[in-house]
């Protein structure tokens, strides 16, 4: 999962990329809302984390020029304390949810995860497919409550694909939910690692090759 922190305090920007990246987020950060609104018109993420007092373009106004684009990214904000009419305002706007500082990062991951299933319409912070189970906050694979040992990327890879089931799904779009500036996965690595998830999850991982297109991970049996 991709998100984008926008978060001019750097100090701080920089401490919650480092325990989301450690999360398993993969994570990109600016620190001026005229750069995010660039790289929100070309970027998909699966979550933004805005500050709303931002040099170049204010947070409030970025959300607005969001929402107006019909951009449906989940937003979850990052206010000061002080700024309670803002975190109105941002929420009318159509933001998720928001977050004073200062805040424990482990607080933020949790938020963040609960909004990014909020968006997939998921109750619980388990993925299931036949008799796997991927545990999103721990980041672990558990085969009928076994423990599976997947490597950082197939992980990520895997989170992808079950949280788009039944939907074809292109390399290039699971790259790019992987990727962060400071890791930019190629579309050709990500054969590599569809094909050490077959091999590791057998026949009961439907994941079928759509020519030209992409991936279908199919209903699990039974
Ligand atoms: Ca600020």
């Amino acid at each position: 999962m991709r998100v984008l922190i926008l978060e001019d305090n750097q100090v701080l920007a920089e401490g919650l990329k480092q325990a989301m990246t450690s999360a398993g987020f993969a994570v990109d950060m600016l620190h001026d809302g005229k750069q995010g609104s660039q790289i929100l018109q070309y970027q998909e993420y699966d979550l933004l984390l805005l500050d709303l007092g931002l040099p170049g373009i204010d947070g409030i106004d970025l959300l607005r020029q969001l929402r107006s684009a019909n951009n449906q990214l989940p937003v979850l904000i990052i206010s000061a304390r002080d700024q309670l009419d803002q975190r109105i305002e941002g929420l009318e706007l159509g933001a998720d949810d928001y977050i004073c500082k200062p805040f424990e990062p482990d607080e933020v991951i949790a938020r963040a995860r609960a909004l990014i299933r909020r968006t997939s319409q998921r109750a619980d912070s388990v993925l299931r497919y036949g008799d796997l189970s991927f545990n999103s906050s721990q980041r672990k694979l558990f085969r009928n409550n076994q423990p599976v040992e997947l490597h950082r990327r197939e992980l990520s890879v895997l989170e992808y694909l079950l949280s788009n089931a039944d939907r074809v799904i292109s390399k290039d779009q699971i790259a790019d939910h992987i990727s962060s500036f400071d890791e930019d996965i190629n579309p050709i690595a990500i054969e590599t690692y569809i094909s050490r998830l077959r091999k590791k999850l057998g026949k009961q991982f439907r994941l079928k090759t759509v020519r030209g297109l992409g991936y279908l991970l199919e209903p699990a049996d039974g």
